[in-house]
């Protein structure tokens, strides 16, 4: 048995569906052209699948802010949070992070998927039950698979059978940790909160609530859905990320918790990683500042979301059930969903796709990600392309003939 044999069945799949044409794992942007635009197989191509939700990674004061930084403190910190990698930029975004949150604490990591591996695997453990949604992150089942708390998942966006699978632990005496996501990455539905909280009180259990695809995107100051509901203080912790609505890259988890900071020296993927380069926590401080005072941005990113989802459920198109940025197109087959995919990134829409096994429920998606930096041309000239292609693919229905007079 060679090394790699193990995944023969992924190689011979993903050769299969390579000789058809390009992979959307091989997509190489040749030029960022700015937030919506990039050139792609030497074309100009518009970019509606970058998570860039806020247009920020191309902010003027977000770049100004890191270009000054890698000037006045380098490259690369080369070090961890718990050795020389610690400036203070790292512990000032860290204290605007808690204030924005009105929380006490926070903890700046280097990769949002570190933010949920470390804080979720390091606070519960033998004898502790971790209580995740079917639709969770490959990061949230990551930190399963780092701890040994029992984990159990219960059905997407089901209050009901979380507080089945609750009352089954009543007589458990571990901790139990529940884990949602605010805008699920998917399908980019929302995590019907506050029942999920009504449940989580009701069995003395604890709240994590990822809000990678909803910071910036829900809440008066941009926190997210917990904020947006009215419950951040009833929320144990919030994760997110930098790698979206603030265009960087890094994530966080803020806790009113009193013994938080114990996690600074306990939490591995925390402490054996070198924190995050000075440019970086420079633009991520810029950006979180845009967040916070810049709503128009919000309010332009909603308004391309109504009309690019408008358009497409008017058009018969099966949808993710909510308007969010993440506007997924569900279709029947994999082989349909590549082919459509190749050929908006012909008709010049870069849009992300999601194939089984890393969908919810064995979907083919396409997910376009929506960003405040859109232009209605876009999001217009995106529907008319799909419309299009739906019909030629026989994913919609013919458009019905008038009937004559
Ligand atoms: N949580 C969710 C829900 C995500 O979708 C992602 C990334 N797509 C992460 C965490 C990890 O974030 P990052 O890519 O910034 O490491």
């Amino acid at each position: 048995m060679g090394l790699f044999d193990s995944h023969s069945a992924l190689a011979a799949r993903y050769e299969i569906a390579r000789a058809t044409g390009q992979m959307p794992t091989g997509v190489v942007m040749d030029q960022l052209l700015s937030a919506s635009e990039a050139i792609i197989n030497g074309r100009k191509t518009v970019t509606v699948g970058t998570h860039n939700y806020l247009g920020l990674a191309f902010d003027e004061a977000s770049i100004e802010a890191a270009v000054e930084a890698v000037r006045r403190e380098g490259t690369g910190t080369c070090g961890s949070r718990i050795a020389n990698g610690s400036f203070s930029d790292h512990v000032a975004l860290e204290r605007e992070l808690a204030e924005l949150h009105g929380m006490a604490h926070a903890m700046v990591f280097s990769t949002g998927y570190q933010a949920n591996l470390g804080i979720i695997s390091t606070l519960v453990g033998a004898g502790d039950f971790l209580l995740l949604d079917a639709d969770s992150h490959a990061s949230i089942y990551d930190a399963c698979k780092q701890t040994q708390a029992s984990a159990i998942r219960f059905k997407h966006n089901d209050a009901a059978d979380l507080d089945k699978r609750l009352r089954r632990l009543a007589d458990e005496p571990g901790n139990k940790l529940i884990v949602v996501e605010g805008i699920y990455s998917m399908l980019g539905d929302m995590a019907p909160l506050k029942a999920i909280v009504e449940v989580a009180k009701r069995h003395g259990a604890y709240i994590l609530v990822d809000e990678a695809h909803s910071m910036g995107v829900l809440g008066d100051n941009g926190c997210g859905l917990a904020e947006r509901e009215g419950l951040l203080d009833q929320v144990d912790f919030v994760v997110g990320t930098f790698s979206k609505s603030l265009g960087a890259v890094g994530g966080y988890c803020v806790s009113n918790h009193e013994q938080f900071d114990i996690l600074r020296v306990a939490c591995r993927p925390y402490m054996f990683t070198a924190s995050l380069p000075p440019a970086t926590v420079a633009s991520v401080r810029a950006s979180l500042k845009a967040v916070k005072e810049r709503p128009h941005l919000r309010a332009k990113l909603w308004a391309n979301v109504s009309r690019l989802y408008g358009a497409l459920e008017a058009a018969g198109f099966q949808l993710g059930s909510t308007p969010s940025p993440i506007v997924a197109v569900c279709l029947e087959s994999d082989a349909t969903t590549l082919a459509m995919w190749r050929a908006l990134l012909e008709a010049g829409y870069y849009v992300n796709i999601g194939l089984p096994p890393a969908t919810p429920s064995g979907e083919s998606l396409l997910r376009c990600a929506i960003s405040a930096a859109h232009t209605e041309a876009q999001m217009d000239g995106l529907a008319e392309a799909l419309i299009r292609l739906g019909h030629e693919f026989g994913v919609l229905a013919e458009p019905r003939l008038m009937a004559k007079a």
